[in-house]
């Protein structure tokens, strides 16, 4: 059966966030502010800069304000942030973030063990996240992102009708967009069809995103899988890294690089340069000594089919 593919999709770049809050060396502002810059140059257009969590807890990401406010320097950029409570949202708004992005886990034991709080006070949290949103009157949309949507390393089986459950809940509570992620690598290209088919069918349009993790080799089949369903913007980051500290055993985020080269080759337009993208990924392997950077792009190199055409 051949399906229609959509002709773009985006890249949502969550390296700075997703990526580093796994890394303990504390990445130095100018360099994030180096690399947001580089990614722009790449043709990225969507970045996740950072995390407003307690920056005693996170250290790493303690400069996210800084961050959004370089960011929204660069002429059509579209600066997300992850924020898990209704402070934290505060600041994304006080901080003119272009959207923020709440975590919710559909496992009750990852979601307890990484916000601590259940699925539904999460939700509730949103609901206040959005009052406060409608009353700052600012333009930041509110993404509820549903995470282990696909099993969970501390629970086991994750019900797809909790995740759906869920989906529903987040827009009912105000949430304008919603997205599923496979936190811990449990996806395979079936059951990711599958799920996100039924998600559309809930959210329809505010259905925004696909997050998978590369733990077991399958995010590029499972982007393929989002993308036969319709789903045309995917988290990534550069050099696959990231992973979750609640998360025993999970490794990185489908690697960017590998992303772009993929769609590129099936044509699917992301404005993306992968030479300016594999350049950045080499400056960044040197920002990180010691740390181990996945993808498969970055050791092969571009074909040539592909080297001369971007
Ligand atoms: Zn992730």
């Amino acid at each position: 059966m051949a399906c229609q593919l959509p002709p773009r999709a985006v890249i949502r770049e969550v390296g700075l966030r997703d990526g580093l809050q796994s890394i303990a060396t504390v990445m130095p502002t100018d360099r994030k502010r180096a690399w947001i810059a580089a990614a722009f140059d790449a043709g990225v257009r969507e970045i996740e800069v950072g995390s407003f969590v307690r920056p005693r807890l996170l250290p790493q990401l303690a400069d996210t304000a800084e961050l959004v406010a370089y960011a929204k320097t660069l002429p059509g950029l579209f600066v997300s942030v992850l924020v898990p409570n209704l402070k934290g949202a505060q600041r994304a708004l006080a901080a003119g973030a272009d959207l923020l992005l709440v975590p919710l886990s559909a496992s009750r034991a990852h979601s307890l063990a990484n916000l601590r709080k259940t699925p539904d006070e999460v939700v509730a949290e949103v609901a206040r996240m959005r009052a406060a949103r409608d009353a700052s009157g600012a333009k930041t949309l509110i993404e509820g992102g549903v995470g282990t949507a696909f099993g969970c390393t501390l629970q086991g089986r994750v019900e797809p009708d909790e995740v759906l459950r869920l989906v529903q809940a987040l827009l009912d509570a105000g949430a304008d967009r919603v997205s599923l992620a496979d936190t811990v690598g449990f996806a395979d290209p079936q059951s990711v069809a599958t799920l996100f088919e039924r998600a559309r069918r809930i959210a329809g349009d505010r259905l925004w995103c696909a997050h998978f993790h590369d733990t077991r080799g399958l995010a590029l089949a499972n982007v393929y899988a989002a993308l036969q369903v319709g789903i045309a913007r995917f988290d990534a980051s550069l050099g696959g890294i990231g992973g979750c500290p609640h998360a025993p055993g999970a490794s990185g985020n489908v690697a960017t690089e590998d992303l772009a080269f993929m769609l590129a080759a099936m044509d699917i337009d992301t404005g993306i340069d992968l030479t300016r993208l594999l350049a950045l990924r080499k400056r960044l392997s040197t920002w990180l000594p010691g740390e181990t950077l996945h993808g498969a792009l970055a050791r092969a190199g571009l074909p040539a089919t592909l080297a001369t055409a971007v």
